[in-house]
């Protein structure tokens, strides 16, 4: 089996064809160019109040742009170990494509992760990007964790077959997040949803600063949770001063993205 083409189908990794390699390639050469032209985009309809354009353009584009889907940092390191056994592990790591596309800066610049065929389709695009190993993999996504970014895999063609990039997203500068709080449809909640003890809450606050998403608030100086605005990224858990969230299974879960079976074969073993 080639070791850069393969993707992940019902809890297996099987071989990616020539041409979905090639237009992944394509799509990583040319994404500073897409991303800026969808920034000036968005932009620009957002300036003369056309959400209800950009809301149609999203799902136009959204079949065959990148997509997200939310997870934790447990999710994405569980992720890194079923992979971490193939016989030439699969990642790589450049520089933030948004940060680099629209000239901006925010925290740490390289945190690009590529994964399985992704990852040669960005080393064939561009010589920015390198291989990184299982355990250089987990220690920056654990950074990135820290630094208050929110693990997300994304996908092309709205596919799980095309899953290729776990990006550590942002919301000021990060055009998916950007695109998905103007238009919707970009991202979408990942397996789990917190959940909140309100007994135990200090009301520190922190939670409120944490969320990306804006699904908390403190009402009395204790945390109330809009749970349908919780994508599941826990970023809230590991600040939390009070000990008073966890995560939890998220019972409507519609799995796209993250190789969910693909990590239960893996961790089964
Ligand atoms: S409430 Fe917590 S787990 Fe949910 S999206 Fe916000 S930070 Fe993430
Ligand atoms: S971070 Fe925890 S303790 Fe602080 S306000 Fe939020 S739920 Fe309460």
């Amino acid at each position: 089996m080639a070791h850069y083409s393969m993707r992940p189908k019902n809890g297996e990794l099987v071989e990616t064809g020539r041409i979905q390699l090639l237009l992944q390639t394509l799509y990583a050469r040319y994404e500073p160019l897409i991303l800026r032209v969808l920034d000036a985009t968005l932009r620009f309809f957002l300036k003369v109040k056309g959400r209800f354009i950009l809301i149609v353009l999203a799902r136009l584009l959204n079949r065959f742009l990148p997509t997200g889907e939310v997870v934790t940092l447990q999710r994405a390191t569980d992720f890194i170990d079923a992979i971490s056994g193939l016989e030439k592990t699969q990642i790589a790591v450049g520089p933030c494509r948004c940060q680099e596309s629209l000239g901006k800066r925010k925290g740490t610049y390289i945190k690009d992760m590529v994964i399985l065929y992704g990852a040669e389709a960005y080393k064939r695009a561009s010589d920015e990007y390198r291989d990184l190993s299982p355990e250089e993999a987990k220690k920056l996504l654990q950074e990135l964790h820290q630094e208050g970014l929110i693990p997300t895999f994304y996908a092309c063609m709205g596919s799980g077959g095309w899953t290729f990039a776990i990006c550590s997203c942002e919301s000021e500068i990060c055009f998916p997040f950007r695109a998905h709080q103007a238009a919707g449809g970009v991202l979408h909640p990942g397996p789990d949803i917190v959940a909140l003890d309100s007994e135990s809450c200090t009301g520190c606050g922190k939670c409120v600063e944490r969320c990306h998403f804006g699904a908390n608030r403190l009402v009395n100086q204790t945390a109330e949770v809009d749970l349908t605005k919780c994508y599941g990224c826990g970023l809230c858990v590991s600040t939390c001063s009070g000990e008073a969230r966890r995560m939890v299974k998220r019972e409507d879960y519609h799995n796209r993205y993250y190789p969910i079976d693909l990590v239960s074969k893996a961790s089964a073993h």
